[in-house]
């Protein structure tokens, strides 16, 4: 094992890579029994309907946006602390992005930001369509309060879960879509469980499944029912919509129906280590990360915030020294706002001051299953000199 310590890994067992192995010689790679047996998975642990899977939480995000018929003229919110992938998504689809400040305790979308700004939009006659909620780090967002909003203003849910898979919200599994219309998970390697690249999209609406379903594979059916006439002959098959090849591989799905059977363990060991580090960190000028009382996360990061006052050094240098050290800091997210193109639409610096602020003191150290305590101790005592000099 490298001397480096990475900010978040893969856990890959021998039964994983068993079960890749055993596709590998069956008779199908792709489009075999291995996916829709990983959709069930899913779909039961979360006590969702319906699952659809496919190559990437990106994919799914963009033919979750198309399933709630976002196009152009449409506007799509999201929070600026996320990945550039969930406003992206809603760009795809020629609508337009707009921003919403986050919580400074949970670095959620805020509630009461949501509620102010859709007060105003509603005076304007510019209401969402669409809000995607990111739950950042893995922790919940205020869904109860939010679906409330959703139903006074008419705006439809997505929930980014990309860190989320195996978190529950007031004792429900993220993904049960309850306060939602779809719920996005990522298989990423970094993230609780993997398949490579991966991702899928969970919902209890009949009609979105199947729309996302044709939309991952071209636009094209082979279901009668979807026909507009009668086939032709048993090879025959329609497209109804203009879709894409976002499809998931078997021996993704393999990998990742293998690694659901660890789920509750990765996150379990997440929390213990999330516990370790408050501890080892108790005496640190950070702020440690903060837990709703309606939220179990999934602890896909770790995040620190520096107490800037109390150091003599800078975010970025203490940033640049834990690297040199060998560890492999990371910081989530660069506002998404500031990004160049999204500057090149109009935002500008101050738009959203509360991501600003958290972008400026935030610090993910390493968070992944196999973190030994060893490694533990190395990240917390290079913290302690580098904030403490
Ligand atoms: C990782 C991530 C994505 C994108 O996931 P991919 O599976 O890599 O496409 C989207 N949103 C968030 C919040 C993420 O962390």
């Amino acid at each position: 094992m490298s001397a480096y310590i990475p900010y978040g890994r893969q856990d890959i067992s021998d039964a994983d890579i068993q079960a890749v192995s055993d596709v590998l010689r069956s008779d199908y790679l792709t489009q075999g029994p291995a996916v829709p047996a990983f959709e069930k998975a899913v779909a039961d642990y979360c006590g969702a309907t319906y699952a659809v899977a496919a190559n990437s939480a990106t994919s799914v995000l963009h033919i979750a946006c198309l399933a709630l018929n976002v196009g152009s003229g449409d506007w799509v919110w999201t929070s600026p602390n996320t990945f550039v992938a969930s406003a992206n998504c809603a760009l795809y689809c020629g609508a337009r992005v707009d921003f919403v400040d986050i919580d400074p305790r949970t670095y959620n979308m805020s509630v009461d930001a949501l509620h102010q700004k859709l007060e105003q939009a509603d005076k304007q006659n510019r209401l969402p369509k669409v809000i995607i909620l990111v739950h950042f780090a893995g922790q919940s967002c205020e869904m109860r309060e939010i679906k409330a909003l959703s139903n006074r203003y008419g705006f439809k849910i997505i929930e980014d879960a990309s860190h989320a898979i195996g978190g529950k919200y007031r004792g429900e599994p993220i993904g049960s879509c309850r306060y939602s219309d779809i719920t996005v998970f990522s298989f990423h390697p970094v993230k609780i469980i993997t398949t490579g690249e991966g991702g899928m999209a969970l919902t209890n609406n009949e009609r979105l499944a199947k729309r996302m379903q044709l939309l991952r594979s071209h636009g094209i059916t082979r279901d009668v029912d979807e026909m507009t006439h009668t086939p032709d002959g048993s090879w025959y098959y329609q497209q109804i919509d203009l879709g894409f090849n976002y499809r998931m591989t078997d021996l993704q799905a393999a990998l990742g129906l293998s690694q659901m059977q660890r789920l509750d363990e990765f996150v379990a060991k997440r929390h213990t280590i999330a516990k370790r580090y408050d501890q080892l960190l108790a005496e640190l000028p950070v702020i440690t990360p903060w837990q709703h009382a309606d939220s179990y996360s999934a602890l896909h990061l770790y995040v620190i915030r520096l107490k800037l006052k109390e150091i003599d050094c800078t975010h970025r240098q203490v940033f640049e020294e834990m690297r040199a050290a060998g560890i492999g800091v990371n910081l989530h997210y660069i506002p998404v706002h500031r990004q160049p193109y999204y500057e090149a639409q109009g935002f500008k610096a101050g738009y959203c001051p509360e991501a600003e602020r958290y972008y400026a003191e935030a610090i993910s150290l390493p968070m992944y299953p196999g973190l030994t305590e060893a490694q533990q101790d190395k990240v917390s005592e290079a913290l302690q000199r580098f904030t403490t000099k």
